[in-house]
């Protein structure tokens, strides 16, 4: 499944931020544009299981999606596409393949807590509540 490796591509690169600056990620947003190849749906699910036994267990992929923008040279503006069947410019009609934005896909900030220093030693009180949950 496509969305796993990339998920597990966003968990590696936050563990990563994680252990470099002695954090514990609560959320990860991410960037998704609506040419990314990628179903947002799968990608969530993934999430999760690329998370399972990892320092983020039990965070969030907040996924903000992008819609595609196209330059339309007859009116010389940037254009949303209403939809990515057809790659022609809503106002005027002219087919233009000019794309400026709608491929995203990048992690573009990390929510994060300190570490309690406790944590070491005990479970802090949000994991065990999240874990009472499952
Ligand atoms: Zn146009």
């Amino acid at each position: 499944m496509h969305e796993l490796s990339i998920a597990m591509g966003i968990v590696d690169a936050a563990l990563e931020e994680a252990r470099q600056r002695a954090v514990h990620v609560t959320a990860v947003h991410l960037r998704l544009g609506a040419l990314s190849g990628v179903v947002k749906d799968a990608l969530l699910f993934s999430y999760e299981v690329a998370c399972q036994d990892t320092a983020l267990e039990g965070s969030q992929l907040m996924v903000e999606e992008v819609p595609v923008i196209v330059f339309c040279p007859q009116c010389n503006e940037r254009r949303t596409l209403p939809s990515v069947q057809l790659f022609a410019c809503p106002e005027c009609g002219a087919l233009t393949g000019q794309i400026v934005q709608g491929k995203e896909l990048e992690v573009f900030a990390l929510e994060v807590e300190d570490k309690d220093p406790e944590a070491g030693k005990f479970d802090t009180p949000q994991l065990r509540s999240e874990e009472v949950e499952r």
